[in-house]
């Protein structure tokens, strides 16, 4: 029901002060309406509740509010501080103050803004020291509560006031929040430390601040469910005041306080799926593979490299993980260059020599036929196999062939791997690399390929991105970890520079030396083709513009709608040197190795993340020459640009994935955000200690408590987030 249209008939709009008997009016109404918010419980959908309607409900939605509880859940996006009041002639134009003061004058008129009619109340507002000037924009249902003599609160951004009354009032503010209340502790909107809701069309954080208040006392329906010992031990208050204190703050202090509760909370029901998953995993049945000395040395010394330090710990870990009859779940992190496909190779080696089948997921056709032919290179033809979906139907089946019958190869494939009719019973290990690009589905896709009966394979995981510390602990919470924390001696650190549009020449002029010198470039643009909408130069711009610029050079185009024989004929050319300047979009993101290519162009940088520029940057710097990153940003303004400072002042990807991280988020920049993790209300993925005191005590917890059946409510808590499928 829609009480605004009912008491506001249109008529009384026009007058120049309302009436009194307005107030006794709207009483009324508010009245009734408690009497249905009494009858309200935690699981009644808001078309129940009052003031929403069909319309209101469905922008609910899109903030995830579909029941009253929601309500109690949606905190607030940040909070303005307006407990302090200050007198009408101590304000400062461009700050957000409160003031206090009684109604000397209203008026109203209809003007228009575009086409559209616009209800405009202008306000008096004085106090002992003076007047403040106020409008409001269209909030009918105002009008009828603006009685001359009424005393309330508004706060907002303070202006100067350069209208007519300008005499009369130095300064004005234009839609300020109103507070009418003047108690202490009954206040919602001003007057207080107010909170501000994530907003989205049609649904206000006023509108929210009222229902979450008045569905405060819903509270006492949510039962207390960590256990006291936990809350005593790291200083956790009850979680009503904790929800009550997060939404209306009684001070700062309180308000850090309650979202110290709420953030432990998170993440503590995080570490606690991640380990059931890990106390699960741990239950399964491996196939163990003995480690063997003489193999190992013989694999070690047949490489044209020594093994780095940090390659020589994670291939132990590995090693040693693939000895468990537990299935291994690692993840293996190491920067672009930093060389995990040996340790990976070391492991299949290993694996394939023991008579098993070893399966490795590559994101890209490219990728896939690139490792492929560095396999078989280490490994002998006969063991290596490459199954894409650019393959005849015939080459497929006989590697599906081989699969099913356990023979002990590697098959090296993109999502072809995963297609239903492949079926690799005697697979021991699975190797799943740049695993962001794939959901987790498609990773257990993977395992479940593999998986014969009541066998469940190892399973690496490796990426380049590397993933803060803090994410691993929580996202990938129930992986071991392994980090590749050095590159092969030898490399010489990526130069990166910002290249403003008015400065493009210098790059250019750089480029072409280090083309006459031999040497190959990658142009990389994010868009295929040219946009009308944004400004940036599309790859085939780009690469029509190369070639212009320089005749006497090869240059290729890469990008994502050739078809895979044409990728990878590029790549081969590229790779050969029979191209010297390769302009891709981001599908050379991943894995392309070519040593001789030493300089980058970004175009449109500032439309990338910052980890992914740090990936597409790691495509050079893999010989001995110094390699020269420049990025190009479509615009000289140093605001855009600085974000991508941090590029040029390292080259540590967690630093950047760090930086990344506080950025755009954990969902934008890890791809989690369907995985159930993006929706992190409150917990900072960043905070570090906060993660580790929830980890701790989640395993504690476990190790008295397996099963949860003593702590049912947090385990249906675990279990509702779906980050649990079993318990056992
Ligand atoms: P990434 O971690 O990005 O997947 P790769 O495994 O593709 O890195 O390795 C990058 C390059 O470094 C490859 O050409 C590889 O042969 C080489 N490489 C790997 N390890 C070493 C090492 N210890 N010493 C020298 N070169 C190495
Ligand atoms: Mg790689």
């Amino acid at each position: 029901m829609n009480f605004e249209r009912l008491i506001t008939p249109r008529r009384q709009v026009r007058g120049d002060c309302f009436s009194y008997k307005d107030k006794h009016t709207w009483r009324r109404l508010t009245d009734y309406s408690y009497s249905i918010y009494m009858q309200l419980k935690l699981s009644s959908p808001v078309t129940e509740v009052p003031r929403v309607g069909p319309a209101k409900a469905k922008s609910l939605k899109r903030l995830g509010i579909t029941h009253a509880r929601d309500f109690l859940y949606t905190f607030p996006r940040r909070y303005d501080d307006f407990s302090r009041v200050t007198p009408v002639a101590q304000l400062r134009a461009g700050e957000k103050m409160t003031v206090k003061g009684k109604i000397k004058k209203t008026t109203s008129n209809w003007g228009f803004r575009g086409r559209q009619r616009l209800l405009r109340i202008f306000v008096d507002l004085a106090d002992d020291t003076g007047t403040l000037a106020i409008t409001w924009y269209n909030l009918r249902f105002l009008t009828k509560q603006l009685w001359q003599g009424r005393e309330l609160f508004v706060a907002g951004t303070v202006e100067e006031n350069t209208g007519k009354g300008a005499k009369l009032a130095k300064f004005r503010m234009r839609s300020p929040a109103i507070e009418f209340a003047l108690k202490p502790g009954e206040q919602t909107h001003a007057a207080r430390i107010t909170p501000v809701y994530p907003e989205t069309q049609g649904i206000t954080s006023r509108f929210l601040r009222y229902q979450v208040k008045t569905l405060l006392p819903l509270l006492s329906a949510i039962p207390e469910y960590l256990p006291a010992p936990i809350r005593q031990r790291n200083r956790l208050i009850e979680i009503h005041t904790a929800i009550r204190e997060s939404h209306f703050p009684s001070s700062s202090d309180s308000l850090k306080t309650a979202q110290r509760r709420l953030r432990f909370d998170e993440l503590f029901f995080l570490q606690l799926a991640a380990l059931v998953r890990r106390r699960h995993r741990l239950k399964q049945q491996a196939r163990a593979i003995k480690r063997d000395a003489v193999l190992e040395d013989n694999f070690t010394s047949s490489l044209p490299f020594e093994l780095t330090q940090a390659q020589q710990v994670a291939t132990t870990e590995i090693l040693d993980d693939l000895t468990k009859t537990a299935p291994m779940n690692r993840l293996l992190q190491g920067d672009v260059g930093s060389g995990k496909s040996v340790v990976a190779l070391a492991a299949i080696h290993l694996t394939l020599s023991a008579g098993h089948t070893v399966l490795y997921l590559a994101p890209t056709e490219v990728l896939a036929r690139q490792q492929a032919a560095d396999f078989a290179a280490q490994l002998g033809q006969q063991r290596v196999a490459l199954l894409i979906g650019a393959l005849s139907k015939a080459d497929k089946n006989k590697i599906k062939q081989r699969l099913a019958s356990g023979e002990a190869i590697c098959v090296v494939g993109t999502h072809a791997l995963l297609q239903g009719d492949v079926s690799a019973p005697n697979t021991a290990f699975v190797i799943v690399d740049e695993q962001h690009r794939f959901g987790v589905a498609q990773r257990s896709a993977a395992l479940g390929r593999s998986a014969s009966k009541n066998i469940t394979p190892h399973l690496l995981s490796m990426t380049a991105t590397p993933i803060p510390r803090t994410l691993s602990l929580t996202v990938y919470g129930d992986l071991d970890i392994s980090i590749l924390n050095e590159l092969p001696p030898g490399r010489k650190a990526t130069q990166t520079k910002i290249v403003p549009p008015s400065q493009h020449d210098s790059a250019v002029i750089h480029i072409l030396e280090q083309l006459h010198a031999g040497r190959q470039a990658y142009v990389i643009a994010p868009l295929i083709e040219q946009s009308q909408k944004l400004q940036v130069k599309s790859a085939k711009e780009t690469a029509v513009e190369m070639t212009k610029l320089f005749p006497d050079i090869a240059v290729g185009l890469l990008h994502g709608q050739l078809t895979s024989e044409e990728k990878a004929g590029l790549i081969n050319n590229f790779a050969a040197g029979a191209i010297q300047l390769l302009v891709a979009t981001s599908v050379v993101e991943v894995g392309i190795n070519v040593p001789n290519a030493t300089v980058m162009i970004i175009e449109g940088a500032e439309r990338f993340g910052l980890a992914q520029l740090h990936q597409f940057r790691g495509r050079i710097g893999r010989g001995e020459v110094q390699s020269h990153c420049y990025l190009f940003p479509t615009t000289d303004k140093d605001a855009v640009n600085k974000r991508l400072q941090i590029l040029t002042e390292t080259t540590d990807g967690f630093k950047i994935a760090e930086e990344d991280l506080k950025l755009r988020g954990p969902g934008e920049a890890y791809g989690v955000a369907q995985s159930g993790f993006g929706d992190l209300k409150i917990a900072s993925l960043l905070d570090y200690a906060m993660i580790k005191l929830a980890r701790t005590e989640a395993d504690q917890l476990l190790a008295d408590d397996p099963t949860l059946d003593q702590h049912p409510i947090l385990k249906g808590k675990v279990e509702q987030k779906n980050l649990v499928t079993h318990f056992e």
